[in-house]
């Protein structure tokens, strides 16, 4: 158990450091772990809802399926994680790990939220182009994307494998103190070389965007209208949620505050391999879903099962994602 915590406090751990590589180079290990089997994806690929007087259309990018092994919850035993997904009527061999973006359409304006891998992850994934076009869309109608963090699977859809920019209209809104941690050379400069891959990610999709499309915000500001900003930081040193509200009634896109709400809602004193700050984002995550459900918001979040959207309600020691 004493390791466990130590493990826990360590911060970015060589846990999490492999977990970033996995980020990094998308889901393509997925094809090399055998008897798996392939996810489903969700067909069609998105999914529109009304939150006041703006729509917000979840947008699937895919999913991948990855083994589950001791270190996916740093902090609990393997087989107390199987019997949650058991008592869920879930696999327990696998996590399939969904990549939901969001698009909100309000006052003439058009704002993705995430972007998914474009053509830089692994087979079942890079569907959020073809799911917005299938919702009537193209790349060029987006004029704004706001990111919550840094890591690979929510940038990486910014920029194609060719260098190419996929939203050539769209500012890009960004979390300062994500920014200023993953392009900080020395940052990067103090971790061991195999630790190092998110680091390069960040470079290869911001390090050449134009200024005037590139635009920082400090946690807590208004980013496009009706949408607000807010600070989370935990699961990364920047990471940051977006809540819509309109006409009485409001959505929040908690990005990665969780992964798969039926660990890490259900118990969100586990942490996911993929939260750098474990003890943050546990308390983070404490503070942000008691509030959703006191105000009974819409939440939406990344790795969500599809439609990726829904309510949150208090369950047991945690929270159930009721999938609207
Ligand atoms: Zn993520």
């Amino acid at each position: 158990m004493m390791q466990r915590r130590q493990f826990l406090a360590a911060g970015l751990s060589a846990g999490a450091a492999s977990s970033l590589a996995f980020l990094a180079a998308g889901a393509a290990w997925a094809q090399n772990a055998p008897n798996l089997g392939t996810p489903t994806l969700p067909s069609p690929g998105f999914r529109r809802m009304k939150v006041g007087d703006a729509e917000v259309i979840a947008l699937n990018d895919g999913i991948a399926r990855r083994p589950l092994g001791e270190e996916f919850v740093r902090n609990a035993p393997l087989a107390e994680v199987r019997s949650m997904l058991a008592s869920q009527g879930l696999p327990t061999d696998y996590i399939d790990i969904p990549f939901n973006a969001f698009l909100v359409v309000n006052g003439g304006r058009r704002v993705l939220m995430d972007s998914g891998f474009a053509d830089n992850g692994g087979a079942t994934t890079g569907r959020l182009l073809a799911n917005l076009a299938a919702a009537g869309f193209k790349p060029e109608d987006i004029d704004t994307v706001l990111i919550t963090h840094y890591h690979g699977d929510h940038i990486q859809g910014l920029r194609r494998k060719d260098g190419s920019l996929v939203y050539p209209n769209a500012k890009v809104m960004v979390p300062e103190p994500e920014h200023a941690f993953w392009m900080d050379d020395a940052t990067m400069n103090a971790r061991p070389e195999a630790q190092r891959g998110g680091f390069m990610v960040a470079r290869r999709v911001f390090a050449q965007m134009p200024a005037d499309k590139l635009v920082r915000f400090a946690p807590g500001a208004e980013v496009a209208p009706g949408i607000r900003s807010v600070a989370a930081h935990g699961h990364t040193p920047g990471h940051t949620l977006f809540e819509l509200q309109s006409a009485g009634q409001s959505f929040v896109y908690v990005g990665d505050l969780t992964n798969v709400p039926a660990l890490f809602a259900r118990n969100p004193d586990w942490a996911v391999t993929f939260d750098m700050d474990a003890e943050a984002a546990r308390k983070t995550r404490r503070e942000v879903f008691q509030r959703i459900v006191s105000s009974n918001a819409m939440v939406g979040g990344y790795h969500f099962p599809f439609p990726a959207f829904g309510r949150l309600a208090a369950q047991g020691n945690g929270f159930a994602f009721q999938p609207a």
